[in-house]
């Protein structure tokens, strides 16, 4: 595989077949993403994208997923994303399921009737970065995108049958905006009703705007307790209709999971455990982003 720069997935694609149809992020300015930073946007040669998927092919590896990154891809020309799609599942005979990161931006590139193509010619499942569903934050972190704008694109990726997986980042408003975050973020959530909610933790990177703003004292981080906290409100205040939560990612400090709704009080149960010690917590030199 013809990799550029870093290249990114999210947890539960780490069986996948990465496949870089785009390099880094046509937005690329939320403050606290160091991903991309080295990396000038653009979309890769259609030829080179296909000469890899043949080349991965060569190696006979049972792949039964792919994964198209960089950070959002979904901005490529449908008709090459189908192209894509079509290959992989020619030379790809047991692939299952295929995912795609997605921005705001890139779903506001795609009409209604081509994202249902997309499903059609089968992406199932889309990751969209909503971080936060508090504006104030969101404003803070140059996410380019209000919290009821990120609802309506995620609303249109459900309405063309795409799966959604939606990642949020605790912390992501300091102490100073715990609770508005939490809270907020619960409302957008519950109206978004996404199948799957990924929980980041924030951790600085040296290279972001964001860790200078905590240098500054304009933004404190929140302790491990902070953070239970946040989540408690979070959890309490989410009403979703069938939703897997997952906080696996290295950069946080407890791994939970569970099915929401029914699994409300376990989750909650979990947060108590953490609180007591009961409950292993990852040490702040293996977190990562
Ligand atoms: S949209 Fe995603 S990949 Fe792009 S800068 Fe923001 S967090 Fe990073």
């Amino acid at each position: 595989m013809n990799y550029v720069g870093a290249v990114y997935r999210p947890p539960s694609e780490a069986r996948s077949l990465i496949l870089q149809a785009t390099v880094g992020c046509s937005h690329n300015r939320c403050t606290f993403c160091h991903m991309y930073k080295d990396d000038n946007f653009r979309l890769k040669p259609l030829a080179d994208i296909l000469a890899d998927l043949e080349q991965a092919a060569r190696h006979r590896y049972p792949y039964k997923r792919l994964f198209i990154a960089d950070g959002d891809a979904l901005i490529m020309p449908t008709q090459s994303l189908v192209a894509i799609m079509e290959k992989a599942k020619q030379v790809l005979p047991l692939l299952e399921r295929i995912g795609i990161y997605a921005s705001p931006i890139s779903i506001r590139t795609k009409s209604d009737e081509e994202l249902r193509l997309l499903k059609k010619h089968g992406l199932d499942i889309a990751y969209l970065g909503l971080e936060s569903g508090d504006d104030v934050v969101l404003k803070q972190v140059c996410k380019g995108s209000t919290a009821k704008e990120i609802l309506r694109d995620a609303q249109r990726l459900k309405t063309a049958d795409i799966l959604l997986s939606v990642t949020l980042i605790s912390g992501l408003g300091g102490k100073e905006r715990l609770k508005e975050h939490a809270l907020h973020s619960a409302q957008i959530l519950s109206e978004m009703d996404p199948d799957y909610l990924g929980l980041l933790t924030l951790h600085l990177s040296k290279e972001t705007p964001i860790f200078k703003e905590v240098q500054e004292g304009r933004l404190t981080l929140l302790s491990p307790s902070d953070v239970l906290d946040e989540l408690d409100i979070l959890i309490r205040h989410l009403h979703v209709s069938n939703m897997v939560f997952r906080s696996n990612h290295a950069s946080n400090y407890w791994a939970l999971s569970g099915d929401l709704p029914q699994d409300k009080e376990l989750l909650l149960e979990e947060i108590k455990k953490a609180r007591s010690g009961l409950k292993e917590r990852r040490s702040e030199w293996m977190r990562a982003l």
